[in-house]
């Protein structure tokens, strides 16, 4: 047999091969890793590695050994480039075929792309390793950090930036943060947040022009204020790194997958990022792009390539920290038609949760962390209530 390959080297990744070596699955199981590192966690890049906290192997989920002692072959360095689901193959950039008999997909996001800012040096992204060195270098105290969009991302460089000493400002487009997730009363929240902690926040900024040469000096907006800057960090979002997958069959919009990763294609499954799983309650398919949802369904597709039953997924949930604040979410929003506050949002302690019809769909806890649980179960509660009725 061909055994299993993985294309992609992170949490979906590992827990795949986790999963299937735990299973008893003793075939080859080779990993394409595009980056220099075995798989390691993303979510302290913009958090207690950017702080200086931690250093890159207390980053890794497994030592070499682990590596060794399982038999799981990573390819470092090497990136899949081409699929032919008939034939079985995955082709490498560097010119290798590797033949497979399951395929897991799991290459995960990449950042979206600012316009006009190609080839300038000091405009940072953060998804990888090597882009959070690069940006912990760039922070160093009282320097005048632009931070670009007011996601999670953008929000967690923010504070960690702030934590290191540098002086940031943040720059969104949208009236408030997380407006779009979150609408904007209870997005004004995290900007008040981060005021609090000397960010300077602007809202409904859009950016007219870029000042400087190889380096952004300066951020013009169209409003007419000006941003001066050292360093520019953009956070406007991910997409999925499918491109790769162009020509085969399969979506490059991101991987369409049921509940246990299956794509339409034999042999092939797809979790993390990298996926958009058929989400049953709410009868669509849906990209996460969180941790939690990826190690799950890694280890979902690992059950399903060899045949074993695959657990319902539970409501979606994430979490992020920012000025040592935790911030929890669980659900979906779409279609909620009201909020409850319960606590104190000026104190950082609260649970908003949004409801639609009067139930529960979704919730924000801050300051809360031993709450999610208890939250999850009454979601799914009433959804099952409400899919039974
Ligand atoms: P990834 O972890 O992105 O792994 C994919 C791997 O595949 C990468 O190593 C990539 O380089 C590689 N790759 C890409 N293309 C190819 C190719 N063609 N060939 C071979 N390899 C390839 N989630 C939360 O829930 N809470 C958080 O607080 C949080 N914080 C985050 C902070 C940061 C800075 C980042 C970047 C993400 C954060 N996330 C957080 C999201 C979470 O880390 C991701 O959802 C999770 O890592 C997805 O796992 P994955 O295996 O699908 O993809």
């Amino acid at each position: 047999t061909d055994g299993i390959v993985v294309a992609g080297g992170g949490l979906a990744a590992q827990r795949a091969c986790e999963t299937l070596r735990r299973a008893g699955h003793d075939g080859p199981i080779r990993v394409v890793c595009g980056e220099q590192h075995a798989p390691y966690d993303r979510p302290p890049l913009s958090k207690e590695f950017l702080a200086g906290e931690l250093g890159p192997d207390e980053l890794r989920y497994r030592p070499d050994d682990w590596y060794r002692e399982q038999e799981v072959d990573l390819l470092l360095g090497e990136r899949a480039a081409r699929l032919d689901a008939h034939a079985r193959r995955l082709a490498l950039d560097g010119g290798a075929v590797l033949r497979y008999d399951r395929l897991l997909i799991a290459t995960g996001s990449e950042p979206r792309r600012l316009p006009g800012v190609a080839g300038r040096d000091n405009v940072h992204e953060l998804r990888t390793l090597a882009d959070a060195q690069g940006l912990r270098e760039a922070i160093a105290a009282g320097r005048r950090l632009a931070v670009v969009g007011a996601g999670f991302i953008g929000q967690e460089v923010a504070a960690g930036a702030t934590r290191a000493g540098a002086r940031v400002t943040i720059v969104e487009a949208a009236a408030a943060p997380l407006a779009a997730i979150l609408g904007e009363e209870l997005g004004g929240w995290f900007a008040r947040l981060h005021r609090e902690e000397g960010v300077e926040v602007l809202l409904s900024a859009r950016i007219a022009r870029l000042h400087g040469g190889r380096g952004v000096e300066a951020i013009e907006l169209e409003d007419g204020r000006r941003i001066d800057c050292d360093a520019v960090v953009v956070g406007i979002g991910t997409q999925p790194a499918t491109g790769w997958l162009a020509g085969s069959g399969l979506d490059p919009a991101g991987v369409l997958v049921d509940g246990a990763g299956r794509t339409v294609a034999p042999g092939v499954f797809a979790a993390g990022d990298a996926s958009r799983p058929f989400d049953a309650r709410l009868g669509v398919h849906l990209r996460t792009e969180h941790w939690e949802a990826a190690a799950r369904q890694g280890a979902a597709a690992a059950r399903a390539m060899l045949g074993l039953p695959v657990a319902a997924s539970p409501a979606p949930s994430f979490w992020s920290d920012q000025h040592g604040v935790r911030i929890q979410y669980v659900g979906h929003a779409h279609g909620a038609d009201g909020i409850e506050i319960d606590g104190d949002p000026g104190a950082r302690d609260f649970t908003a949760t949004f409801t639609a019809s009067g139930r529960p769909v979704a919730a924000l806890l801050v300051g809360r962390p031993h709450a999610l649980p208890a939250l999850r179960r009454r979601l799914e509660a009433h959804h099952d209530e409400r899919t039974a009725a």
